[in-house]
């Protein structure tokens, strides 16, 4: 996922890339008007942070542009103006959501959630990578022609294999997201369940999908 942060005021937009990044978001900054609208027409994120406020051009004639020129990115709006007129005219214009100045960066963390998820509910009802195929709503796989049955736990596994193409995942990451923060990840569980999932899906197979990444974890990518 990569985020876009148009702020111009330094310590508060280092502040939410800093934190963004902890959280495994890849972050990029502009610090004008100008600058954010040729960033975000590039339709490269996934969404943008957008304070109203900015030199050069300001967030709302962003929000407008960018909705002009048919950019659906979704725009959490950063407002030190909190009345319900500046609000309004805002979600009018096209924004997403909007949090006011100053805000604990737990709440920004969990309205950028609720937008990605959003935006990942209006995405295709399934998940392909190469002739492997996902229906979350069925919970069946096909790859090619070829029906796979898989346990819910290798199903749970695929998922999110599937959501991470091209993205290394640890195996603390597999555990945080397919098990649950208590599961003990000193025990083998995770590879062994990895070694089921390949069999099912990648042996016999010209093209694999799902690959080792020496001493860190998986990738699933097409060679
Ligand atoms: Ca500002």
């Amino acid at each position: 996922m990569r985020l876009l942060v148009v702020e111009d005021e330094k310590k508060v937009a280092s502040f939410i890339k800093k934190g963004l990044e902890e959280e495994g978001y890849a972050v990029d900054l502009a610090s004008d008007g100008e600058t954010g609208l040729s960033m975000a027409l590039d339709r490269i994120h996934d969404l943008v942070i957008l304070d109203l406020n900015l030199p050069k051009m300001d967030g709302l004639s962003i929000l407008k542009q960018m909705r002009d020129q048919k950019t659906s990115t979704p725009v959490l709006l950063l407002t030190v103006r909190a009345s319900i007129e500046d609000r309004v005219l805002g979600l009018d214009t096209g924004a997403d959501d909007y949090l006011p100045k100053p805000f604990a960066f737990q709440e920004l963390l969990a309205r950028v959630r609720a937008l990605l998820r959003r935006q990942a509910d209006a995405q295709p009802p399934y998940l392909q990578i190469a002739d492997l195929r996902l229906d979350p709503a069925q919970r069946v796989v096909y790859r090619g022609e070829q029906k796979i049955d898989l346990t819910p736990k290798e199903f749970a596994l695929l998922d999110y294999f599937m959501r991470n193409q091209d993205r290394v995942l640890t195996r603390t990451m597999i555990t945080e997201h397919v098990w649950d923060y208590n599961f003990d990840t000193e025990t083998n569980v995770i590879d062994v369940y990895v070694n089921y999932l390949r069999k099912k899906i990648d042996t016999d197979r010209d093209s694999k999908l799902i690959h080792t990444v020496r001493g860190v974890g998986y990738v699933m990518k097409v060679d």
